[in-house]
């Protein structure tokens, strides 16, 4: 698995977010030959990248958590797109029934928001509209379960599992205080790693209530009651710096040693 962005809500480079990363939400994860992509921030460009520089057709699965512009604004700058010896499948879980994955990306990509349509990309495109709850198997021995998140025009939460193991990607989600969301506790049994909207901390989250978001103590509280692996803290707010990544990174290894704070280009294995 490797980090391409791990901000939420908007890019946020510069030099005092150097070392954590300034790009938004983009997760890649490998299961054997197959490429599973996680959300399509700006982070997505530099996955596009690096695809192309291998000088293959890249073929992949593109798996977007949601709509919202940071998740979805790096399509267009996504390499894979005009080269017409690569492939695509594209799935989203909460627009269904609601004109659809295609066509909301569709509508990124009109004048006078963007310069040129989506129609001009050359790569195979193949759309799917899921319900969030479905399972997915997009590969033979890729078993995806999926579910519902509370988020402001919905998300969808999903678990990857492959070769006896799992990995669970949830992001953008908030929680009901003193309580443990039963969807994600499903979604996230027993995983071998666990990746959580942690946008906030405890302290910040009482201003924030209802934008949709979590805090990186409330994704712990679901990792330690579902017996997860890894807890990976996810989608920061780009209002937290460096030095204030430090410190929930710190705070987070003394109450779950193990616990990792995602960073730009970070690779894990399970
Ligand atoms: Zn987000
Ligand atoms: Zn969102």
């Amino acid at each position: 698995m490797r980090f391409w962005g791990v901000r939420g809500s908007i890019a946020c480079p510069g030099p005092d977010t150097i070392r954590y990363g300034g790009n938004t939400s983009c997760v890649e994860i490998r299961c054997g030959d197959h490429l599973l992509v996680f959300d399509g921030g700006t982070g997505l460009r530099l996955l596009g990248n690096e695809l192309m520089a291998v000088g293959q057709p890249a073929a992949l699965d593109l798996f977007y958590s949601h709509t919202h512009f940071d998740h979805i604004c790096g399509l267009p700058f996504f390499a894979p797109c005009y080269d017409a010896r690569s492939s695509m499948r594209i799935w989203a879980g909460h627009l269904n029934g609601n004109k659809g994955i295609q066509a909301v990306l569709n509508n990124m990509m009109i004048a006078p928001l963007f310069p040129i349509p989506m129609g001009i990309f050359t790569a195979k495109m193949a759309f799917t509209d899921f319900a969030a709850g479905d399972m997915l198997t997009p590969h033979p021995g890729i078993r995806i379960l999926t579910g519902r998140l509370n988020h402001p025009n919905g998300a969808t939460g999903y678990r990857v599992e492959y070769g006896q193991r799992a990995v669970a990607y949830v992001t953008d989600t908030e929680h009901e205080n003193g309580t443990l969301d039963a969807g994600i506790l499903n979604l996230i049994e027993a995983a071998d790693l666990f990746i959580y909207d942690s946008t906030y901390t405890d302290d910040e989250y009482p201003g924030y209530a209802g934008w949709g978001h979590s805090t990186w103590q409330q994704g712990m509280k679901l990792a330690e009651a579902a017996k997860v692996g890894r807890f990976v803290i996810f989608h920061h707010d780009p209002s937290h710096d460096d030095a204030f990544m430090d410190k929930i990174a710190a705070a987070a290894d003394i109450a779950r040693p193990g616990t990792v704070v995602a960073r730009e280009g970070m690779l894990l294995t399970v």
